[in-house]
């Protein structure tokens, strides 16, 4: 199913962080106005205004359509579904009539938007941004960035829901950078996820486990270190999943 608003929709296990292996229904949302140099999601970034309004039945038929004994919950992920807030919103609460849990995969562009949807969700995976991802052009832009990413683990923290924050980690991140996020967020119960970026600019090792433990500092045993393991998968055809 493909709209203005949705770029795919399909089962499959969730790849990142602390529901890894998870039998997930993903709803990849088009646009994010961000733009990191790793992003492996770079055809649903804009949306389509050429094709059809999402019609919610459909989606919502085609959520029923691919639920299995083993569905763990609803990823809504992108693109960036904060910036389809009313949507986001409108599926999520016709989710949690069908009894089905909710997991919204953010990089916290907008706090505003996150605090209106925040009560529809049991899970939220939020992206930390460090300024080598170079998701913004400017230092102002990745500071306004930053302080959103902060107030959204904040709300999500405290209005309970299991709360993963993950940082994508390239080679040239240094420990200052990871110190200064665990310093800003250690006081919310949150499992931290370090992503070691893969490809060219995968960092070594020995770089992990100098970031791990400076993290483990600030929030003890709640680190993780975790490649995105859906890359791994294979279909029918021996092609790898991106
Ligand atoms: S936030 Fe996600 S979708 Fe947006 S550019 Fe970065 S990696 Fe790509």
């Amino acid at each position: 199913m493909v709209s203005r608003e949705i770029h795919e929709i399909f089962t499959s296990f969730q790849g990142e962080g602390s529901l890894l292996g998870r039998r997930q229904i993903f709803i990849r949302f088009r646009g994010c106005s961000l733009n990191c140099f790793y992003c492996d999601t770079k055809n649903a970034r804009t949306k389509d205004l050429m094709a059809s309004p999402t019609d919610v039945e459909e989606v919502i038929r085609r959520i029923e359509s691919l639920i299995t004994p083993d569905l763990h919950s609803i990823s809504f992920t992108g693109g960036e579904p904060l910036e389809s807030c009313d949507l986001l919103m409108e599926l999520a609460s016709r989710c949690k009539t069908l009894g089905l849990a909710c997991y919204l995969e953010t990089a916290g562009v907008d706090a505003d938007a996150f605090k209106k949807v925040v009560d529809l969700f049991d899970y939220a995976a939020i992206d930390v941004k460090l300024q080598n991802h170079r998701a913004v052009s400017t230092h102002e832009a990745w500071s306004r960035l930053y302080q959103e990413e902060l107030v959204c683990i904040r709300i999500a923290a405290t209005a309970g829901l299991y709360t993963i924050v993950k940082i994508v980690i390239p080679e040239d991140t240094t420990p200052r950078m990871i110190a200064d996020v665990c310093h800003d967020i250690s006081e919310y119960a949150i499992d931290l996820i370090l992503q070691p970026l893969t490809g060219g600019k995968a960092p070594s090792i020995e770089l992990l486990l100098e970031l791990s433990a400076v993290a483990g500092a600030y929030l003890k045993n709640r680190v993780m270190v975790i490649p995105q393991v859906h890359r791994l998968y294979r279909d029918g055809s021996g092609s790898r999943f991106m």
